[in-house]
Protein backbone atom coordinates (compact mmCIF):
# COMPACT_ATOMS: atom_id res chain seq x y z
CA UNK A 1 0.00 0.00 0.00
CA UNK A 2 3.17 2.04 0.54
CA UNK A 3 4.19 3.77 -3.03
CA UNK A 4 6.91 6.70 -3.32
CA UNK A 5 6.83 6.15 -6.97
CA UNK A 6 8.43 9.06 -8.69
CA UNK A 7 9.09 11.05 -5.24
CA UNK A 8 12.27 12.30 -4.26
CA UNK A 9 13.78 12.23 -0.81
CA UNK A 10 17.06 13.53 0.32
CA UNK A 11 18.23 11.88 3.61
CA UNK A 12 21.03 13.41 5.78
CA UNK A 13 23.92 10.97 6.87
CA UNK A 14 22.40 8.47 4.89
CA UNK A 15 25.68 5.55 4.33
CA UNK A 16 25.11 3.90 7.64
CA UNK A 17 22.96 3.55 10.24
CA UNK A 18 19.01 4.58 10.64
CA UNK A 19 19.47 6.62 7.34
CA UNK A 20 20.82 3.99 5.51
CA UNK A 21 18.00 1.72 6.36
CA UNK A 22 15.49 4.61 5.28
CA UNK A 23 17.34 4.96 2.42
CA UNK A 24 16.70 1.44 1.40
CA UNK A 25 13.29 1.40 2.48
CA UNK A 26 12.19 4.27 0.37
CA UNK A 27 13.62 2.92 -2.44
CA UNK A 28 11.64 -0.32 -2.02
CA UNK A 29 9.07 1.70 -1.98
CA UNK A 30 9.78 3.18 -5.20
CA UNK A 31 11.15 7.00 -4.29
CA UNK A 32 14.33 8.34 -5.62
CA UNK A 33 16.84 9.55 -3.49
CA UNK A 34 19.65 11.99 -2.68
CA UNK A 35 21.78 10.15 -0.38
CA UNK A 36 23.77 12.91 1.89
CA UNK A 37 26.95 11.66 3.52
CA UNK A 38 29.40 13.38 5.97
CA UNK A 39 32.87 11.27 4.55
CA UNK A 40 32.01 7.87 3.84
CA UNK A 41 31.99 7.24 0.19
CA UNK A 42 32.83 4.25 -0.08
CA UNK A 43 29.35 2.74 2.11
CA UNK A 44 27.40 5.92 0.78
CA UNK A 45 28.27 4.67 -2.93
CA UNK A 46 26.88 1.05 -1.93
CA UNK A 47 24.00 2.25 -0.44
CA UNK A 48 23.04 4.15 -3.51
CA UNK A 49 23.65 1.04 -5.50
CA UNK A 50 21.90 -1.17 -3.44
CA UNK A 51 19.00 1.34 -3.73
CA UNK A 52 19.43 1.64 -7.62
CA UNK A 53 18.28 -2.52 -7.71
CA UNK A 54 15.07 -1.52 -6.92
CA UNK A 55 14.75 0.46 -10.02
CA UNK A 56 14.34 4.26 -8.62
CA UNK A 57 17.48 7.13 -9.11
CA UNK A 58 19.98 7.65 -6.22
CA UNK A 59 22.03 10.60 -5.97
CA UNK A 60 25.02 11.16 -3.65
CA UNK A 61 26.02 14.19 -2.35
CA UNK A 62 29.25 14.70 0.07
CA UNK A 63 27.76 17.77 2.55
CA UNK A 64 28.96 18.61 6.36
CA UNK A 65 25.25 19.90 7.64
CA UNK A 66 26.94 21.76 10.42
CA UNK A 67 27.83 23.99 6.92
CA UNK A 68 25.04 26.31 5.97
CA UNK A 69 27.16 26.91 2.21
CA UNK A 70 27.43 23.02 1.59
CA UNK A 71 23.88 21.99 2.56
CA UNK A 72 22.59 25.15 0.22
CA UNK A 73 24.78 23.25 -2.40
CA UNK A 74 23.14 19.85 -1.45
CA UNK A 75 19.54 21.32 -2.12
CA UNK A 76 20.58 22.94 -5.29
CA UNK A 77 22.21 19.95 -6.73
CA UNK A 78 19.29 18.05 -5.33
CA UNK A 79 16.67 20.27 -7.10
CA UNK A 80 18.47 20.46 -10.63
CA UNK A 81 18.88 16.79 -10.71
CA UNK A 82 15.10 16.41 -9.74
CA UNK A 83 12.96 19.52 -10.06
CA UNK A 84 11.72 18.86 -6.73
CA UNK A 85 12.33 17.39 -3.08
CA UNK A 86 9.27 16.44 -1.99
CA UNK A 87 10.74 14.54 1.47
CA UNK A 88 13.12 15.86 3.78
CA UNK A 89 14.45 13.43 6.58
CA UNK A 90 16.74 15.04 8.81
CA UNK A 91 18.60 12.18 10.44
CA UNK A 92 22.47 12.91 10.30
CA UNK A 93 23.72 13.39 14.18
CA UNK A 94 26.00 12.55 16.83
CA UNK A 95 26.09 11.53 20.14
CA UNK A 96 28.87 12.39 22.32
CA UNK A 97 30.09 11.99 25.91
CA UNK A 98 30.18 15.38 28.18
CA UNK A 99 30.04 15.72 31.78
CA UNK A 100 28.25 19.26 32.45
CA UNK A 101 31.26 20.08 34.64
CA UNK A 102 33.95 19.20 31.97
CA UNK A 103 31.70 20.02 28.84
CA UNK A 104 34.20 22.60 26.64
CA UNK A 105 32.40 25.17 24.34
CA UNK A 106 33.87 23.31 21.32
CA UNK A 107 32.12 20.35 22.31
CA UNK A 108 28.59 22.27 23.20
CA UNK A 109 28.56 23.92 19.32
CA UNK A 110 29.55 20.71 17.58
CA UNK A 111 26.86 18.59 18.56
CA UNK A 112 24.43 22.15 18.56
CA UNK A 113 25.85 22.90 15.19
CA UNK A 114 25.02 19.49 13.74
CA UNK A 115 22.11 18.56 15.48
CA UNK A 116 19.94 21.43 16.06
CA UNK A 117 21.84 23.69 13.18
CA UNK A 118 22.20 21.31 10.53
CA UNK A 119 18.36 20.36 10.74
CA UNK A 120 17.82 24.11 10.69
CA UNK A 121 19.75 25.09 7.56
CA UNK A 122 18.33 21.82 5.71
CA UNK A 123 14.68 22.94 6.41
CA UNK A 124 15.36 26.55 5.90
CA UNK A 125 16.90 26.07 2.13
CA UNK A 126 14.36 23.19 1.43
CA UNK A 127 10.97 24.79 2.45
CA UNK A 128 11.05 27.80 -0.06
CA UNK A 129 11.03 24.70 -3.15
CA UNK A 130 8.59 22.89 -0.87
CA UNK A 131 6.19 26.11 -0.93
CA UNK A 132 6.20 26.62 -4.85
CA UNK A 133 5.58 22.73 -5.18
CA UNK A 134 2.51 23.56 -2.81
CA UNK A 135 3.65 20.20 -0.92
CA UNK A 136 5.85 18.58 1.09
CA UNK A 137 7.07 16.16 3.84
CA UNK A 138 9.35 17.27 6.36
CA UNK A 139 10.54 14.46 9.12
CA UNK A 140 13.43 14.85 11.71
CA UNK A 141 14.99 12.54 13.74
CA UNK A 142 14.82 13.13 17.40
CA UNK A 143 15.27 11.07 20.14
CA UNK A 144 13.90 9.64 23.18
CA UNK A 145 16.82 12.23 25.46
CA UNK A 146 14.71 15.06 23.93
CA UNK A 147 12.01 14.54 25.65
CA UNK A 148 13.41 13.46 28.94
CA UNK A 149 16.79 14.36 29.58
CA UNK A 150 19.82 12.05 29.58
CA UNK A 151 22.81 12.54 31.83
CA UNK A 152 25.88 13.28 30.33
CA UNK A 153 24.24 13.69 26.93
CA UNK A 154 22.64 17.44 28.28
CA UNK A 155 23.94 18.84 24.67
CA UNK A 156 22.57 16.03 22.84
CA UNK A 157 19.88 15.89 25.17
CA UNK A 158 18.63 19.48 24.75
CA UNK A 159 19.48 20.01 20.72
CA UNK A 160 17.32 16.94 20.33
CA UNK A 161 14.61 18.49 22.84
CA UNK A 162 14.70 21.25 20.53
CA UNK A 163 14.27 19.63 17.09
CA UNK A 164 10.57 18.32 18.68
CA UNK A 165 9.69 22.21 19.57
CA UNK A 166 11.26 22.98 15.91
CA UNK A 167 9.00 20.26 14.03
CA UNK A 168 5.59 21.06 16.05
CA UNK A 169 6.15 24.81 15.16
CA UNK A 170 6.92 24.36 12.03
CA UNK A 171 3.72 21.68 11.35
CA UNK A 172 1.71 24.74 12.03
CA UNK A 173 3.57 27.72 10.32
CA UNK A 174 3.66 25.06 6.73
CA UNK A 175 0.49 23.84 7.07
CA UNK A 176 -1.61 26.07 4.89
CA UNK A 177 1.41 24.93 2.51
CA UNK A 178 0.51 21.57 1.99
CA UNK A 179 3.75 20.67 4.06
CA UNK A 180 3.68 18.60 6.78
CA UNK A 181 6.19 18.42 9.48
CA UNK A 182 6.99 15.37 12.12
CA UNK A 183 9.05 13.84 14.55
CA UNK A 184 10.67 10.47 14.69
CA UNK A 185 11.86 9.27 18.64
CA UNK A 186 14.09 6.69 18.58
CA UNK A 187 15.41 4.55 21.12
CA UNK A 188 18.24 2.70 21.69
CA UNK A 189 18.61 1.74 18.16
CA UNK A 190 22.06 -0.86 17.42
CA UNK A 191 24.16 1.39 14.65
CA UNK A 192 27.79 2.74 14.98
CA UNK A 193 26.82 5.54 17.00
CA UNK A 194 25.50 3.43 19.95
CA UNK A 195 26.96 -0.08 19.53
CA UNK A 196 30.63 0.12 22.21
CA UNK A 197 27.07 1.10 24.71
CA UNK A 198 25.03 -1.64 23.59
CA UNK A 199 27.64 -4.08 24.23
CA UNK A 200 29.29 -2.99 26.77
CA UNK A 201 29.51 -3.04 30.66
CA UNK A 202 26.42 -0.84 30.91
CA UNK A 203 24.25 -3.69 28.27
CA UNK A 204 22.19 -4.73 30.91
CA UNK A 205 20.99 -1.75 32.56
CA UNK A 206 20.25 -0.48 29.09
CA UNK A 207 18.07 -3.69 27.87
CA UNK A 208 16.71 -4.15 31.57
CA UNK A 209 14.94 -0.67 31.39
CA UNK A 210 13.14 -1.57 27.78
CA UNK A 211 10.00 -3.16 28.03
CA UNK A 212 10.97 -5.62 25.12
CA UNK A 213 14.68 -6.17 26.56
CA UNK A 214 16.49 -5.00 23.64
CA UNK A 215 17.87 -2.45 21.02
CA UNK A 216 15.79 -1.81 17.62
CA UNK A 217 17.01 -2.42 14.61
CA UNK A 218 17.55 0.61 12.54
CA UNK A 219 15.06 -1.17 9.67
CA UNK A 220 12.59 -0.87 12.94
CA UNK A 221 13.16 2.87 12.99
CA UNK A 222 12.69 3.48 9.30
CA UNK A 223 9.41 1.93 9.01
CA UNK A 224 8.05 4.69 11.27
CA UNK A 225 9.59 7.14 8.61
CA UNK A 226 8.02 5.66 5.62
CA UNK A 227 5.19 5.52 7.18
CA UNK A 228 5.33 9.00 7.94
CA UNK A 229 6.03 9.81 4.42
CA UNK A 230 3.61 7.94 2.96
CA UNK A 231 0.12 8.65 1.56
CA UNK A 232 -1.03 6.51 4.83
CA UNK A 233 0.13 9.15 7.56
CA UNK A 234 -1.63 12.66 5.17
CA UNK A 235 -3.22 13.67 8.28
CA UNK A 236 -0.64 13.71 10.68
CA UNK A 237 1.73 16.82 11.53
CA UNK A 238 3.62 18.17 14.10
CA UNK A 239 3.37 14.74 15.88
CA UNK A 240 6.00 12.73 17.47
CA UNK A 241 6.63 8.74 16.99
CA UNK A 242 8.27 7.39 19.17
CA UNK A 243 10.16 3.50 18.15
CA UNK A 244 11.51 2.73 21.79
CA UNK A 245 10.44 -0.78 23.00
CA UNK A 246 8.58 0.98 25.12
CA UNK A 247 11.45 2.11 26.93
CA UNK A 248 9.89 5.27 28.72
CA UNK A 249 6.99 3.71 30.32
CA UNK A 250 9.76 3.03 32.53
CA UNK A 251 11.28 6.95 32.98
P1 LIG B 1 25.13 6.68 13.07
O1 LIG B 1 26.26 7.27 13.82
O2 LIG B 1 25.27 5.32 12.51
O3 LIG B 1 24.67 7.64 11.88
C1 LIG B 1 24.73 9.03 11.96
C2 LIG B 1 25.00 9.54 10.56
O4 LIG B 1 25.09 10.97 10.62
C3 LIG B 1 26.34 9.02 10.01
O5 LIG B 1 26.17 8.61 8.68
C4 LIG B 1 27.24 10.25 10.08
O6 LIG B 1 28.26 10.28 9.10
C5 LIG B 1 26.22 11.36 9.84
N1 LIG B 1 26.73 12.66 10.28
C6 LIG B 1 27.27 12.98 11.48
N2 LIG B 1 27.67 14.27 11.46
C7 LIG B 1 27.36 14.76 10.23
C8 LIG B 1 27.54 16.01 9.59
N3 LIG B 1 28.12 17.04 10.22
N4 LIG B 1 27.10 16.16 8.32
C9 LIG B 1 26.52 15.13 7.65
N5 LIG B 1 26.34 13.91 8.21
C10 LIG B 1 26.77 13.74 9.47
O7 LIG B 1 23.90 6.73 14.07
P2 LIG B 1 22.33 6.44 13.91
O8 LIG B 1 21.94 5.71 15.11
O9 LIG B 1 22.01 5.88 12.58
O10 LIG B 1 21.77 7.94 14.04
C11 LIG B 1 20.82 8.50 13.17
C12 LIG B 1 19.97 9.49 13.94
O11 LIG B 1 19.22 8.79 14.92
C13 LIG B 1 20.77 10.55 14.69
O12 LIG B 1 20.14 11.81 14.56
C14 LIG B 1 20.71 10.08 16.11
O13 LIG B 1 20.86 11.13 17.04
C15 LIG B 1 19.34 9.44 16.16
N6 LIG B 1 19.17 8.50 17.26
C16 LIG B 1 19.93 7.37 17.36
C17 LIG B 1 19.74 6.52 18.44
C18 LIG B 1 20.56 5.26 18.63
O14 LIG B 1 20.46 4.60 19.67
N7 LIG B 1 21.39 4.87 17.66
C19 LIG B 1 18.78 6.81 19.40
C20 LIG B 1 18.00 7.95 19.25
C21 LIG B 1 18.20 8.79 18.18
Amino acid sequence: MINLKDRVALITGASRGIGKATALLFAQAGCNLIINYFNNEKAASEVASCAREFGVTSKLFQADISQKKQVDEMIRYATEKFDKIDILVNNAGIWKYAAIEKMTEEQLKETVEVNLLGVFYAITTTVPHMIKQRSGNIINISSTAGQRGEPFHSHYAASKGAIISLTKSLAAELAPHNIRVNCVAPGWVDTDMSHASLTGEDKEEILQKIPLKRAATPEEIAGSVLFLASDLATFITGEVINVNGGEVLCG
